[in-house]
């Protein structure tokens, strides 16, 4: 049955552009593809941080790295040098802007912009149908990135609610040589609360204040602390808020793709409420690129699309370790993510918090950990329901 496109994509944000990106150099062979974003137009609403070296994707574009981040707690200043692979600061318009061009330079990709997609998609007769506010669209081959309302995981151990304000100070008061990536100077002993810093210059940054938590905050609930973090770091200087971003991201849960076993093959869910983010950082904006890079392959080889690669064992096995371990016991985030960033090689810990590691890399995070608070945790079998 002829269809409007080869393969619909279902919200044109990180994944969806990511994907059709790394569709675009594959010029005529790519599938015909439709991406439903309901989004009028683009605007900057976020960075996306990660660590990378020059030939990392997207590294190049980033506007800003450091090359030395500070983890504050547990009485204690850990200067964390990743000089090899600097931790990057991508501005989210310089991402679209330049997705949005590679996918306007093949003509087999079509970006449909105030596409609201209503219902769940439908499979009928081997054929998708996707009912949007602008009309019926069918296609063969399915990728769905919208955020569902209960993750795809299943329950999260964790959420991870962050809000955050771009600021613009009158006085020189951020020192733009060093990221604080953790500051756990606000203790709090039911909840892990923490601040992150991106000074991208002596009078701008980015501050957020983040709580890992057993439910996920609304952003509401973070603006006092957000305020005082900035009082604190600003100094009594005055500022202008240049821009803001909330975000609340599920932390760990094992079944990732296990609602998706009943899907045809011409189905995939992917992005941040189908697990996208790695359980024990929230980081996702990396794994989404190669989900990109492989999906798009899969698509040119075999015209079915591919789901997220689950993580190997031995790390999904530490991160829900760890994920439980701080759910049962919050006021010991400080010192455990404290004594990793001390007692790791940075290239180690890097590749290990990149997905990338090998098992050396696992093993020097498992000895630079005290062992006492895991394995009082395993043999208590205190596993959260
Ligand atoms: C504020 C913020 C900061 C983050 N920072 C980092 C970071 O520094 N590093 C990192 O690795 N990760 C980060 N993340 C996590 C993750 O990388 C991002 O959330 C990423 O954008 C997830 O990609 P996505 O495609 O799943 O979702 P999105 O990028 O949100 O894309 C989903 C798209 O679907 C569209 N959509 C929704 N519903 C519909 C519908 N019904 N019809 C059509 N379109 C629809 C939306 O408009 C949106 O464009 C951050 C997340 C947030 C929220």
């Amino acid at each position: 049955m002829p269809t409007d496109a080869d393969l619909v994509i279902l919200g044109g944000g990180c994944a969806g552009l990511g994907l059709a990106f790394n569709l675009s150099p594959y010029g005529a062979r790519a599938p015909r593809t439709l991406i439903l974003e309901q989004r009028d137009a683009y605007r900057n609403d976020r960075t996306w941080c990660f660590w990378g070296d020059d030939a990392t994707p997207f590294s190049q574009l980033a506007g800003r790295q450091w090359r030395h981040l500070r983890i504050a707690g547990d009485g204690r200043r850990i200067d964390f040098d990743c000089g090899n692979t600097p931790y990057r600061m991508l501005a989210a318009d310089a991402y679209y802007a330049h997705t949005l061009q590679a996918i306007s330079a093949n003509p087999q990709l079509s970006l449909c912009l105030g596409h609201s997609v209503l219902s769940e998609p439908e499979y009928v007769g081997g054929v998708w149908r996707i009912e949007t506010n602008q009309g019926s669209i069918s296609a063969g081959s399915l990728v769905d990135t919208r955020p569902v309302q209960t993750p795809v995981t299943d329950k999260p151990l964790l959420w991870q609610s962050f809000c955050g304000h771009e600021i613009e100070t009158a006085e020189a008061v951020f020192d733009p040589s060093i990221a604080d990536l953790m500051d756990f100077s606000e203790v709090c002993e039911s909840s892990i609360v923490f601040i992150y810093v991106l000074p991208v210059s002596e009078t701008r940054a980015l501050v957020e204040y983040t709580v890992f938590a057993a439910s996920p905050l609304h952003a509401r609930d973070l603006q006092q602390g957000l305020h005082a973090a900035i009082e604190q770091r600003t100094r009594g200087s005055t500022y202008t808020t240049l821009r803001s971003e909330y975000g609340c991201i599920p932390m760990g849960g094992d079944a990732v793709q296990s609602a998706l076993t009943d899907s045809p093959r011409s189905q995939v869910r992917v992005g941040l409420s189908a697990g996208a983010a790695r359980p024990a950082t929230g980081y996702a904006f990396q794994r989404l690129q190669r989900w990109g890079a492989k999906c798009a392959q899969a698509m040119v080889m075999n015209g079915a699309p591919v789901p997220q690669s689950p993580d190997r064992l031995m790390t999904r096995t530490m991160d829900r370790l760890f994920l439980q371990v701080l759910r049962a016991q919050p006021a010991l985030a400080p010192a455990l993510f404290t004594a990793m960033f001390a007692g790791v090689d940075s290239r180690r810990l890097i590749r290990f918090l990149s997905d990338t590691g090998s098992l050396r890399d696992h093993a020097a995070v498992i000895t630079a950990l005290p062992a006492g608070p895991f394995l009082r945790h395993l043999f208590a079998g205190r596993a959260p329901a």
